[in-house]
């Protein structure tokens, strides 16, 4: 994993080079202007810009985590790993996909750090024990994590935090918290720090944010925590198909009850829903597969602030409080008294998604292009 210089090859000369067709290229381009919610028209604005994009070193930074947000992105599907790494970036250091152990590896970051200054991205997976921690609490190659951050992101363009405990601490910072675990937005202050919150976060999702920083040059438009609005714009609750249960009040009791069985609102059974911001609802998992609520499973609220601590995962009353300042239990009030009002809203937010999402084909592509 040599560093390499991002002005060397175009993302287009370098696509061109390994035989990927234009056409697949452009199905690629389609398939990012509809995952980040853009409108079809968009699609061939981001053809042209992709095309001459500059492939930038990327250095992927873990420090207290589980792996998880790696192995979401060794998942994904649209683009998929390879066509991130080897096409859209160059990731010149990453603890657990490089090759290169050892001075090897440590070489290979302040390499890709002294030949890109001022244009590398740094992403980051895991909280950091804080500069009042005791450092040896989590090391790399010798150096505290609060050490390697605060070193590596001097030069960078911008920092993108990846999953719960990056973002918000997670579960290393969960009460409490023993290694005094800090997330990298209190950390870092003199860089933009974009956050893709999850616990893991959904992979096009990350990808996704890359391909915006590619196209138009900078981050997209974030949300109060710094999340970008294309993906956490919405609650999980806004976009469940089992809304129409809730407005009416049908909520499944048990696990294994009668009205689970029917796909009734999962909100009795400690769904966080209403008060999560997540894109599980309208991208899904595994390539569109399914998601936690589909498989009948509350949401956890993992893409919030202090899921670990806003009381049982199965319990409707101990919840944390949303990003609105209501909590579930008003949450669940309201819909009960105002259902009507509620479902009409929500029908015209989803219109609304949908024509933001709709696709553009391949074909309509190159007939413009
Ligand atoms: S409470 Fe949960 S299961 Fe019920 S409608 Fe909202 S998101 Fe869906
Ligand atoms: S459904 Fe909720 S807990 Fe599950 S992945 Fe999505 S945001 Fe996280």
């Amino acid at each position: 994993m040599a560093a390499r210089k991002p002005t060397e090859k175009t993302l287009g000369e370098s696509l061109r080079e390994r035989g990927v067709s234009r056409r697949g290229f452009l199905k690629f381009c389609a398939a990012t202007a509809s995952m980040m919610a853009l409108p079809p028209s968009m699609a061939p604005a981001i053809a042209a810009a992709l095309e001459k994009a500059k492939r930038p070193s990327v250095i992927w930074l873990s420090f207290q985590e589980c792996t998880g947000c790696t192995e979401s992105l060794t998942r994904s599907h649209a683009p998929t790993l390879e066509d991130l790494i080897l096409d859209v970036i160059s990731l010149d250091y990453h603890h657990t996909l490089q090759a290169a152990a050892g001075d090897a590896a440590e070489h290979a970051r302040e390499q890709a750090m002294a030949a890109n200054p001022g244009e590398y991205l740094v992403i980051v997976d895991g909280s950091i024990p804080g500069p009042k921690a005791n450092p040896g609490f989590s090391t790399v190659a010798g150096h505290s994590n609060y050490a390697m951050l605060m070193e590596t992101v001097e030069n960078a363009a911008a920092v993108i935090a990846v999953g719960s405990c990056a973002t918000f601490g997670g579960l290393p910072a969960a009460n409490p918290n023993p290694t005094g675990a800090m997330s990298v937005m209190d950390l870092v202050k003199n860089k933009p720090v974009i956050n893709v919150s999850g616990c893991p976060p959904i992979p096009m999702v990350i990808t996704g944010v890359i391909a915006h920083y590619l196209t138009f040059g900078r981050l997209p438009e974030l949300d109060a925590y710094n999340r970008p609005m294309a993906f956490y714009g919405q609650s999980i609750h806004d976009r469940c198909y089992r809304r129409p249960f809730y407005d009416r009040g049908q909520f499944a009791k048990t696990f294994d009850d009668e009205g689970a069985r029917l796909g009734w609102c999962l909100y009795e059974l400690g769904c966080k829903g209403p008060t999560t911001y997540n894109a599980c609802a309208t991208m899904r998992w595994n390539d569109g597969t399914s998601w936690p609520v589909e498989a009948g499973h509350p949401c956890l609220g993992c893409s919030e602030p202090r899921f670990w601590d806003a009381g049982g995962f199965y319990n409707a009353v101990s919840v944390p409080t949303s990003a609105s300042g209501m909590n579930v239990l008003a949450a669940g009030a309201v819909g009960a008294v105002v259902g009507g009002a509620v479902a009409i809203s929500a029908k015209k937010q989803t219109k609304a998604e949908v024509a933001h999402r709709q696709p553009v084909t391949v074909e309509e592509l190159e007939a413009k292009l």
